[in-house]
C-alpha cells in the first residue's frame, strides 16, 4: 500500500483560522468529509458496539434540533470546505426527520459548484420503506451492516432476530438503484470468521460492494484485545480459500478501504470489488479528511480523539456563522497524527462508537 506524503506543515496560525475556506490541520490534512451522528440510540446491541441493557441515551435537550444540525452541515460545506456528508449514529433511520436533514444538506453547493454527496450508514431496519422518501430527499449513497448470513449467529450477534429485515433492506437499496450499496462486515474472532467467504459471495451475487471492518477498541470496554483481533491478512488469508485476489488499480485517495479486485475459484465466475478497512493493523490516518459531529454537537477530530469541541451552548447563545466556523476549524487545527492504538499509554475514548457515529 502506498501512503501518500503529508503536506509542509501549513504556516497558518490558528488565530487566522477565521478567515480560512478548509479544514486544515498541522500536519497539511484537509477534512472534506463530515461524519454527522444523529441519535446514540440504535434497535440492535452489537456486542461490539454496546451492551445488551443499551447506554445511558442523552437527555433530548442536550441532542441537536433539526435546525441546529442543518444550520452546522450548512457552515461545514459552505464556509469549511466539506464536500459529503455521511449520516450515523447509533441508528440514523431512527431519527424521524432523518429525510427533511437529508433534503437540506443534498440541496447545498460546494466549494467546487457541484452538490454535496450524502450518504447513510444502517444497520438496513426499516430501510425499505424510507427509501422513497431518502431518494426524494437527495440521498446518493447507502451501507448497511451486515456481520453474518446465519440467521442464529445474527440473533447472538446483534441480540435481536432481524436477519431477514436486514436482507430485505439490501434488496430494497439495490432495486431503487444506489450505486454503489455498500455491506460493512465486522469480523471477529471464533464469532464469525467462517462467514469471510459467504459474505463475499452474497455481495458478489447481488451486486453490492463489500467492506470488511478491522474491530476497532470502541465497544464494551472487555470486548476487545489487540491479541485476539481478527487482522485484514487474516480476513484475506480467508477470502483466498474462495477467490482469486488482485490489487484493484484506482488510487485509493482518503478512502479508508483496501480495494481489491475478487474472481471466484469456482465455476460461478463471481467477480468482483471487496474493500478491507485496517484501521487497526494498517492505520489510514496520514490521509483522513475526516471530521465528526455528534448529536450532541461536538467536533470530533478522530473516532479515538480524548477530547472535543461542543458547539453546541456557542450555538445556543447566538454565535453567528462566521463564530462557529472559526471554532471548528480551530478544533480541527489541532488534529493528532494518529489515533494512537498502538502507543503503550493508549485510552479507549469515553464516548462508545454508538455516541460518537461511525
Ligand atoms: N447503526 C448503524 C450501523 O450499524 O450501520 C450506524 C452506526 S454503527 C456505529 C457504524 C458502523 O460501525 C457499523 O458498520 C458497525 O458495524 C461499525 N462498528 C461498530 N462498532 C465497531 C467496532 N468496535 N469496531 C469496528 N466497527 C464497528
Ligand atoms: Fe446499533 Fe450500529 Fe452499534 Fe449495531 S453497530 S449496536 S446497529 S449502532
Amino acid at each position: 500500500m502506498t501512503k501518500r506524503l503529508l503536506l509542509p506543515t501549513p504556516t497558518l496560525p490558528p488565530a487566522r483560522i477565521d478567515g480560512a475556506r478548509q479544514l486544515i490541520d498541522t500536519h497539511g490534512r484537509v477534512a472534506r468529509d463530515l461524519r454527522v451522528s444523529l441519535t446514540d440510540r440504535c434497535n440492535l446491541r452489537c456486542t461490539y458496539c454496546m451492551p445488551a441493557e443499551g447506554l445511558d441515551w442523552l437527555p433530548t435537550e442536550l441532542s441537536l434540533s433539526d435546525e441546529e444540525v442543518i444550520r452546522l452541515i450548512t457552515i461545514a460545506v459552505t464556509r469549511l470546505g466539506i464536500r459529503q456528508v455521511r449520516f450515523t449514529g447509533g441508528e440514523p433511520l431512527l431519527r424521524k426527520s432523518l429525510e427533511k436533514i437529508v433534503a437540506a444538506t443534498s440541496s447545498l453547493r460546494t466549494d467546487e459548484g457541484g452538490n454535496v454527496a450524502t450518504a447513510l450508514t444502517t444497520n438496513g431496519l426499516g430501510l425499505p420503506r424510507r427509501l422513497p422518501g431518502l431518494r426524494g430527499a437527495g440521498l446518493d449513497r447507502v451501507n448497511i451492516s451486515l456481520d453474518t448470513l446465519d440467521r442464529e449467529r445474527y440473533a447472538r450477534l446483534t441480540r435481536r432476530d432481524r436477519l431477514p429485515d436486514v436482507l430485505e433492506a439490501i434488496d430494497a437499496a439495490l432495486a431503487a438503484g444506489m450505486h454503489p450499496v455498500k455491506v460493512n462486515s465486522v469480523i471477529m474472532p471464533g464469532v464469525n470468521e467462517e462467514d469471510v467467504v459467504p459474505l463475499a459471495e452474497y455481495c458478489l451475487e447481488k451486486g453490492a460492494e463489500l467492506r470488511f471492518i478491522e474491530q476497532m477498541p470502541l465497544g464494551p470496554r472487555e470486548k476487545w484485545k489487540r491479541e485476539d483481533m481478527v487482522t485484514a491478512e487474516q480476513i484475506l488469508a480467508r477470502l483466498r480459500t474462495g477467490f482469486h485476489l488482485t490489487p484493484a488499480e484506482e488510487p485509493r485517495g482518503a478512502a479508508p478501504a483496501a480495494l481489491w479486485h475478487a474472481r471466484g475459484v469456482d465455476k460461478r465466475g463471481l467477480n468482483g470489488r471487496i474493500g478491507v478497512i485496517a484501521s487497526v493493523s494498517s492505520p489510514f490516518c496520514g490521509d483522513c479528511d475526516r471530521t465528526r459531529l455528534t448529536t450532541d454537537g461536538a467536533i470530533r477530530t478522530c473516532l479515538f480523539s480524548r477530547s472535543e469541541t461542543s458547539l453546541r451552548e456557542l450555538i445556543r447563545s447566538g454565535a453567528d456563522d462566521g463564530e462557529l466556523a472559526a471554532v471548528w476549524a480551530g478544533a480541527m487545527w489541532g488534529k493528532l497524527p494518529g489515533h494512537g492504538i498502538d502507543d503503550p499509554g493508549f485510552l479507549q475514548p469515553q464516548r462508545p462508537m454508538s455516541a460518537i457515529g461511525g
